[in-house]
């Protein structure tokens, strides 16, 4: 094992204040230091990416009074990944009034993220998402309402209370929109630049800091540099890694890695989430997977035929004939377990033969109950587009038959590593959203990525960011500057080195290839032998691709082939080391959830004693073992123990 990696001196987030954690936000924010509204003016920051954590940052950071430029490789902010979310976002603000609380939301959220997270984050998650919600009524974001006029609240898995506001399967999309117009508000007043159809490349490194990057315009072709007092990276989930996932086409880990490369450190990049409703698999020339929003769970029932391969239309198997399989394991949260225990005991009930639809790679999600209990006037008011989406990609309609699902990949808790101010090990670059790995530890809940990524983005980062830029604004940096120069050079020969290859294969199959190796070793189960199997074969395809990929086209022109390759030759890395960080995390928790370790009736066993830690990664060198740093993690609020949702 130690041959695939170096252990390196233990780290600490130096920045969580000590003392009651219901005071440590108030804490740090009075101790943060603050910069006058006059000297902003003089200082600049680069925000790269435009979904709800890199929107919302810009537009309290322009709105503060910062000279920002915000950089995103879609045709127009709006399209950032964010606008795809469906179900909606939590926050404790106990409008139900069945027992919640910022200090329930704080301790589902721990557990849930199957105690692999800080305290501290999660804490002050829990109290920031009050305001999220304020926030975004006060923007116009439609929220579901009740008939009285209140907001409206469902439930999402892991929790027995209902905390989640929505916008009907819209709930991503209103957010943004929110988001968005408060950017541009600061377009048009003149504190955000916008650079659409740009992709960072590089990040610039100046004297130990984070002082611009590097990026391609899309259009053009043309590598430009660009400085900044700081850098802010929120370019969100690196899922598609697996090559199938819910994620947009787009998403990738390009922002993150070459950051990573240049020092950021990466924390557990093995924790993935694989999300249980998913519309499975229909083909080899898929590129792409659809999410059913969890919210789905709320009044659909899942269950698969008693005896394995029974094939008859799921209308005329009886009830007594069916295994309502959650219900059954979990009476106490039934089919609102939390995602990686739903997609485990999907996966179990298929490999016992029981799963339905074309490969035997399903299960039922039915909502027959529901509308004869609703009414499907009801049902259709609360589901009714997920509905029309479930029918148009299968041609089944599911007010009349069961939805089939199956899990599939969905969301990355691992991310680049952030103290408490979300700076990462860089100085000057501060990492939000979906790109960090603060606050979700081993399994995010349902509907808190929105949270999370708000939460950074208005209200965290404005208030820490602060305390570097103080010491701004820093030396003049320009394409003079070796360091520009040289990361600049080093994007530009990549392209010539991509672009020369001239092989036989092309990007998309290499990429199909390395998601196969990843759904299959690094996935849903993962053991020993298939991960270090994956090790090697990765790095054979990454040899094999920078010897016969074929590349089409040139630099100088819009260039979707040249793009997806440099995408995919960063996810080869990120993919190595996402199979060395599970194979060094000899224990499950949460998404992870290693074979040889789970306990008498298959669930995740944790090894707390020797695993409590976060697995922060430094980058060694090309070619060379990385470096594992580990933070300890202390849960002083929260009793660790083994997660039940029975
Ligand atoms: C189908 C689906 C449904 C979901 N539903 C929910 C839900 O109901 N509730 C919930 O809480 N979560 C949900 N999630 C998760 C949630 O949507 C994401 O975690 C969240 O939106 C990520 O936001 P972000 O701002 O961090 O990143 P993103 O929205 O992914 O934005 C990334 C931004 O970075 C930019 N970018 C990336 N790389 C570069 C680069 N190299 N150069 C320039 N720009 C770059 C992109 O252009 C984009 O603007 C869902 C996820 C999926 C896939």
């Amino acid at each position: 094992m130690k041959d695939l990696y170096i252990e390196g001196d233990e780290i600490r987030d130096e920045k969580a204040p000590a003392g009651p954690v219901a005071e440590r936000w108030d804490q740090r924010r009075f101790s943060a230091k603050l910069v006058n509204p006059a000297n902003r003016r003089k200082l600049s920051v680069i925000v790269v990416g435009t979904g709800l954590a890199g929107a919302s940052a810009a537009a309290t950071l322009g709105e503060a009074g910062y000279q920002v430029k915000s950089f995103c490789y879609q045709d127009s902010p709006r399209r950032a990944h964010s606008i795809a979310a469906q179900g909606g976002i939590n926050a404790a603000k106990n409008y139900r009034n069945d027992g919640d609380s910022i200090y329930r939301l704080f301790y589902d959220t721990v557990k849930g993220g199957d105690f692999r997270s800080r305290e501290s984050n999660v804490y002050r998650l829990s109290q920031v998402s009050v305001e999220i919600i304020d926030q975004c009524v006060a923007q116009g974001v439609p929220f579901a309402r009740e008939y009285g006029g209140l907001l409206d609240n469902r439930s999402f898995g892991g929790v027995q209370v209902s905390r989640t506001f929505y916008a009907r399967g819209q709930t991503g999309q209103q957010l943004l929109i929110g988001a968005y117009q408060a950017l541009e508000r600061q377009v048009q007043a003149g504190t955000v630049e916008m650079n659409t159809r740009h992709e960072m490349l590089e990040l610039i490194v100046v004297d130990g800091r984070a002082r611009g990057i590097v990026a391609r315009d899309m259009v053009t072709g043309e590598i430009e540099t660009h400085f900044a007092d700081a850098v802010v990276l929120s370019s969100g989930g690196y899922g598609n890694v697996f090559y199938l996932s819910t994620n947009a086409m787009g998403c990738n880990v390009t922002a993150t890695w070459r950051a990573h490369r240049k020092g950021a450190y990466f924390a557990n990049p093995c924790y993935t989430q694989i999300h249980p409703t998913c519309i499975p698999v229909s083909g080899d020339y898929q590129s792409k997977l659809t999410l059913m929003s969890e919210s789905l769970r709320n009044d659909g029932r899942i269950w698969v035929p008693n005896e394995a391969g029974d094939t008859r239309d799921p209308r005329e198997i009886p009830e007594e004939e069916r295994d309502y399989y959650l219900e059954r394991i979990y009476p106490a949260f039934g089919n609102l377990v939390p995602r990686d225990i739903a997609s485990r005991a999907a996966k179990n009930v298929c490999d016992e033969g029981r799963g339905v639809g074309p490969g035997g790679l399903g299960v039922y999600l039915d909502f027959a109950d529901a509308i004869k209990r609703l009414g499907r006037p009801a049902v259709e008011a609360k589901y009714g587009n997920l509905f029309d989406m479930y029918q148009r990609i299968t041609g089944e309609n599911p007010y009349e038959v069961p939805m089939r699902i199956y899990p599939a990949v969905h969301y990355t808790m691992g991310g680049l590593w952030v103290d408490y101010d979300l700076q990462s090990s860089i100085p000057g670059l501060f990492v939000t959203g979906e790109a960090n790995f603060s606050d979700h530890g081993a399994n995010r809940l349902g509907a808190s990525a929105l949270m999370q990524g708000l939460a950074d983005g208005y209200f965290v980062l404005p208030n820490t960011i602060n305390d570097y830029l103080a010491a701004g604004p820093f030396e003049e940096v320009d394409e003079s500057t070796p360091e520009a120069g040289e990361a600049a050079e080093a994007v530009r020969a990549r392209i010539d080195k991509l672009l020369s290859i001239n092989g036989n294969r092309t990007v998309d199959s290499f990429h199909k290839e390395l998601g196969h190796i990843m759904w299959d070793y690094c996935g849903m189960e993962r053991n020993e032998e298939g991960l270090r199997k994956a090790v090697e074969r990765i790095r054979e395809l990454r040899e094999e691709f920078w010897q016969n990929v074929r590349v089409l086209g040139e630099n100088e022109e819009l260039n979707q082939s040249l793009e997806k390759a440099g995408r995919v030759a960063d996810f080869f890395e990120l993919a190595e080391l996402m199979c060395i960080d599970a194979l060094h995390r000899r224990e499950s928790c949460g998404g992870h959830f290693r074979s040889e370790s789970q306990t008498e009736d298959g669930e995740a066993l944790r090894h707390d004693d020797e695993f409590a830690y976060v697995a922060a990664w430094e980058f060694g060198g090309t070619g060379e073992p990385p470096v594992l740093r580990k933070e300890p993690l202390e849960y002083e609020y929260v009793e660790m123990k083994q997660r039940s949702y029975k």
